[in-house]
């Protein structure tokens, strides 16, 4: 599942290749990929629209039009975002395609369907559900620490609330946590501000390397590009790899979770 940092990697691969391009036509091949609405109504939303800013926050890509709306894309399970020739033939899972001047498309592709591809009047709309992100140059941690204080649930689905925390999914969450020494079942209003800040700078240097390496190849054959490799996530069985006792898997909140039961104690 694409997390931030592979996310990040598609931004900056399509953002060059659209910028300034200017929508010609939209071709809807599933349609609730945008969302519910008509692909008439969809068409006429982004048709003859500029791209004006294609960027990213926590795991949407926003591509900005001159009519100020965005699309707001969520890879979800196994979305990706190509740019190629209109002529190239389409692929099989292609659920989105909008054909561009000089040439090119922007092609939704999703083998899972769970992606989404929407047209949002304003950015805000999505932008107001999302909390800081670790990487922020600005990251207030005060304030990420008095929100654990008020809070009895485990930390680690805590972290996957994008609502207090956005960008960190699954994997770098382990990855995290492992780094910060911090038990994934530990109440969120047990960590020290220490522990806090710790958490918040391990994230910010997981996220960076990953982004570095363009991703994580998750050996599920849809996200191949990435180089980063976890330390202890998809790692149970093996030796933690600065105590050498055996990491263990548990279930937290439904998602399977490494960690170093002597590093990480409750
Ligand atoms: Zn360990």
């Amino acid at each position: 599942m694409p997390e931030l940092p592979e996310v990040e990697t598609v931004t900056r691969r399509i953002e060059k290749l659209i910028l300034g391009k200017k929508i010609e036509a939209s071709e809807i091949y599933w349609k609730r990929t945008i969302g519910g609405i008509s692909e008439k109504r969809f068409d006429k939303l982004v048709n003859g629209n500029k791209i004006e800013k294609v960027w990213r926050r926590a795991k949407y890509i926003f591509i900005q039009l001159s009519s100020g709306a965005s699309l707001v894309v969520h890879l979800r399970m196994s979305g990706d975002l190509l740019v190629k020739r209109v002529s190239t033939p389409i692929e099989k899972h292609l659920r989105v395609r909008l054909i561009l001047s000089g040439g090119k498309d922007l092609r939704f592709i999703d083998t899972r369907k769970f992606g989404r591809f929407v047209h949002h009047q304003h950015e805000s709309e999505v932008l107001n559900r999302l909390g800081p992100e670790p990487i922020d140059s600005d990251f207030d941690i005060e304030s990420f620490y008095q929100k654990l204080k008020k809070s009895r649930r485990m930390i680690k689905p805590m972290l996957l609330d994008q609502s207090v925390l956005a960008g960190l999914g699954n994997i770098y969450v382990i990855e995290t946590l492992w780094k910060a020494k911090v038990h994934p079942l530990l109440p969120a209003n047990k960590l020290t501000r220490k522990q806090a800040e710790l958490i918040i700078l391990s994230a910010a240097n997981v996220l960076k390397k990953a982004i570095a390496a363009r991703g994580t190849d998750l050996g599920d054959g849809v996200w191949k590009t990435g180089a980063f490799i976890p330390k202890v996530y998809g790692r149970s069985g093996e030796p933690c790899i600065r105590c050498g006792s055996k990491i263990v898997k548990i279930k937290v909140a439904q998602r399977g979770t490494d960690y170093c039961s002597v590093c990480q104690q409750l």
